[in-house]
């Protein structure tokens, strides 16, 4: 059976226009038509830049019709809307940004283009990536294209489910605590959390401003190493950027896992976690230990306070992030007469709740008087935390582990309880708070046909080793190659 266009990898996509198969502008048609077909049930975008895109396919045709070649040339690709892309609206999936068009482009995305790339628009995330659901976002939920009435996670839900549902061939979202690898896993597709530092964050909208990280979103580990490449690297507009050589991730790929040292923390395995993502994950190890990894029990003893951390530093910095979206330099504005209540009105209109609580936990944190009791405190165990995963990497190449403690959990379900909703983020957010890198590849499925993530974690740096490993258990199993059949709905 030959595959429809917008089922294909970018690298089969590349190596099928190379050989004149078909355009770039018939693939992007593809996608977009796609889109049209689906978005109105997954609702994976906030904008579809149809013309651009095709604008784009048609200038890429033009160059490989005159011998050109580039490492993305007329891919077409989705990009979370908290990255700022010249000329085209970046919400951040915030009424507060609903009509902000930037200046200028992230360099992630600036990368992509040079490379190539056919943009088809802006997804869907939680508000200023604030989430694990999507459901924060200003606008609308995503949905899961697994299961219509569950999240996508989040929060670059919009990316995720658009991969998944094949709308587009692969994605760029964030990850500042798993709004990568939570997606990814919850959607059954290839997540990639880079180390802190290794892709640019300019023009990344900032909301834990030392914890952000560009990631990536892909149907498999082949593409994720190809965006990767293409992404890392120095940039004068981003002095936490690393100036370390970038080497080519996809000569990375050898699948061979033979003694390989893969720890297994006892910590990621608790009680309360559904039995079925432990057996997969189990599993998983297994399967790498019979393909000649040795696995080592190790212990990261200071996991359990990943979190009260992480909702100490995340929120504080988010605070400050977020005191420039004051109605007056640009964004909403709600045009009240005094200073003090534009900023009122303008801020409680275009904020959201979960950003409000954020903006007061975070300032709470970095009050006089509570700031070395809160915030100098969790920086403190931060450390701790880095400490942990410096000495088992001592031991050990690379770590695995459980994405989530549970499979997509159906919408509106956590919505009220902000604690459950911050609870996904468990496994995840340890390794952003270190620095490390990581990645989510699929290992299974529950009973309810949902998809489970085995999360594989590398040292700071260590994309190499998190791609191989990934590469070498994806070359042996077949969980990757499934894909939802989400059915359009008809729109009354
Ligand atoms: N869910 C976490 C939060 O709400 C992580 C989000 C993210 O990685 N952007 O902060």
């Amino acid at each position: 059976m030959t595959e429809a266009l917008y089922e294909l990898t970018i690298h089969d996509a590349l190596a099928d226009m190379r050989r004149g198969e078909f355009t770039a502008v018939e693939l992007t048609q593809a996608l977009l038509e796609r889109i049209t077909e689906l978005d109105g049930t997954v609702k994976a975008y906030l904008t579809v830049t149809a013309e651009r895109a095709l604008d784009q396919a048609a200038a890429a045709d033009a160059r490989r019709s005159r011998g050109e070649d580039a490492p993305l040339l007329g891919v077409p690709l989705a990009i979370k809307d908290v990255l700022a892309t010249k000329g085209v609206r970046t919400t951040c999936g915030s009424r507060i940004l609903e009509n902000f068009v930037p200046p200028y482009t992230a360099t992630a995305v600036a990368r992509l283009e040079e490379a190539g790339m056919v943009m088809l628009g802006k997804t869907n995330t939680d508000e200023f990536a604030m989430g694990s659901s999507t459901e924060n976002s200003g606008f609308f939920t995503t949905r899961n294209p697994w299961d219509l009435n569950r999240v996508p996670g989040g929060s670059s839900g919009g990316s995720a489910a658009a991969v998944a549902a094949q709308e587009a061939v692969a994605a760029l979202g964030t990850d500042t605590g798993g709004s990568v690898r939570l997606p990814a896993s919850y959607c059954g597709i290839v997540g990639l959390k880079p180390s802190y530092g290794r892709i640019s964050r300019f023009g990344l909208v900032a909301y834990g401003s030392s914890l952000d990280q560009v990631g990536i979103l892909a149907k498999d580990v082949r593409d994720a190493a190809l965006l990767l490449t293409i992404m890392a690297g120095h940039d004068r507009c981003d002095s936490t950027s690393l100036s370390h050589p970038v080497p080519t991730y996809t000569s990375a790929l050898i699948d061979d896992v033979k003694g390989l040292r893969i720890g297994l923390p006892k910590e990621y395995f608790i009680e309360g976690m559904q039995p079925e993502v432990e057996t997969a994950v189990r599993a998983a190890v297994s399967h790498l230990e019979s393909m000649g990894a040795r696995i080592v029990p190790i212990s990261l003893p200071n996991t359990d306070k990943a979190l009260p951390v992480y909702y100490l530093v995340a929120p504080a910095e988010a605070s400050a992030n977020l005191a420039r979206y004051d109605g007056v330099r640009f964004g909403y504005s709600a045009g009240a007469g005094s200073m003090f209540e534009n900023f009122r009105q303008s801020r409680g209109y275009g904020f959201g709740p979960e950003v409000k609580r954020r903006i007061m936990l975070g300032t709470y944190a970095l009050s006089a008087g509570y700031y070395d009791a809160y915030y100098l405190k969790a920086q403190q165990v931060r450390t701790l935390i880095k400490q942990d995963f410096e000495r088992a990497f001592e031991e050990v190449d690379v770590i695995a582990c459980p994405v989530a403690p549970t499979t997509a959990f159906k919408i509106g379900e956590k919505a009220d309880n902000p604690l459950e909703m911050y609870l996904s983020d468990a496994f995840t957010i340890t390794l952003n708070l270190a620095g490390m890198c990581g990645i989510s590849v699929p290992c299974g499925f529950d009973q309810n046909n949902l998809p489970i993530g085995l999360q594989l974690i590398g040292p700071h740096l260590g994309e190499e080793v998190v791609l191989r490993t990934a590469y070498a258990y994806e070359r042996t199993t077949t969980w990757h190659e499934r894909r939802p059949n989400p059915a359009p709905v008809e729109q009354s």
